[in-house]
């Protein structure tokens, strides 16, 4: 069984919510603040690691008490946290979230997820086998070295494009399967794509990615699920059937799940049923770290 390595941000989320949302310049009375642990990196890698796989998270934190939480939380879901540095001349990366009405806004301080560098993926070790995830949260040519390292050493490498910017040649040119939502692939095709447009036109879109390098895809779509083009073939899984709470990380746990399959090796379209599931688990709870299920929570679900 490999490991999953996941270079990525650490962040705290630190959510207030209200009644309303203030208009600028204006103080309105708040109900309750709530701390979330959170990154898109340390999301997949908490998925990863509840659902068995033995995950190893490369990023930093500032020495500060929102980085001992996060450490605290991601070290209590057993994510080994071996190469998380932490540093003094940054903050964590925090993201200040404001929740009225059903609407957010966010506001996200990079902090020392803007400082991983190439220098802090080469000391990590990644073997065939292993599944090397990433994401945009961290500085792009730390994600070119990882991906390098990782297909050198015949691992398996899955980009989540997220926040979405385009991918030049070089780093597609090293990854195995791309991970994107909608707005994700509208931006990557330039094309403008809705939720109710029909399956067909994802699946071009997404090919309009596969140029000189083919990477298999698989483009989440929330309560419709997921389209994916798997070793040239359309695949189609619809989403189950669920009450959703909070959609926060369903995307994280989708990928995360979707590593840890791989690494305990399933194939990709399998992994894809499963990690459905998974993330219709995820949206039935509130945050993004903590939401995520466990390998018998998903086995119960699966039936
Ligand atoms: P998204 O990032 O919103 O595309 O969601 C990622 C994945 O989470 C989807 O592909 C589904 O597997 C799952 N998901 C998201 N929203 C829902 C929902 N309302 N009901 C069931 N599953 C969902």
């Amino acid at each position: 069984m490999g490991q999953v390595v996941v270079a990525g941000s650490i962040n705290m989320d630190v959510v207030a919510t209200a009644d309303r949302h203030p208009a600028i310049g204006e103080t309105v009375a708040g109900r309750e603040v709530l701390y979330f642990p959170g990154g898109k990196g340390a999301n997949q890698a908490v998925a990863a690691a509840k659902l068995g796989a033995a995950t190893m998270l490369i990023g930093r934190t500032g020495a500060d008490a929102f980085g001992r939480d996060t450490r605290a939380f991601l070290s209590m879901q057993g994510v080994d946290l071996a190469h998380v540095r932490e540093i003094a001349d940054a903050g964590t990366g925090t993201a200040v979230i404001t929740v009225a009405q059903a609407d957010n806004t966010i506001i996200v301080i990079p902090g020392a997820n803007a400082l991983v560098s190439a220098t802090d993926v080469s000391a990590s070790v990644i073997r065939q086998g292993d599944v090397a995830v990433s994401q945009f949260e961290i500085p792009l040519p730390a994600v070119t070295a990882f991906f390098a390292r990782a297909r050198a050493a015949g691992a398996i490498t899955i980009l989540n494009p997220a926040p979405a910017m385009p991918i030049d040649r070089e780093l597609m040119a090293l990854v195995d399967i791309l991970i994107v939502n909608e707005s994700e692939l509208s931006l990557l095709a330039g094309l403008e794509l809705h939720d109710t447009d029909p399956d067909a036109r994802f699946v071009d879109a997404a090919s309009t990615l596969q140029t000189d390098h083919r990477p298999n895809i698989c483009v989440t779509l929330g309560r419709r699920g997921v389209i994916a083009l798997v070793d040239g073939e359309v695949h189609l899984e619809t989403a189950r059937l669920v009450k959703a709470i909070d959609t926060t990380g369903a995307g994280d746990c989708f990928v995360g799940a979707i590593a840890a399959r791989l690494a305990d090796g399933h194939s990709l379209q399998s992994a894809i049923g499963y990690a459905n599931v998974a993330a219709s688990l995820c949206v039935q709870r509130m945050g993004a770290g903590p939401s995520m299920p466990t390998a018998q929570e998903v086995s119960d679900a699966i039936g």
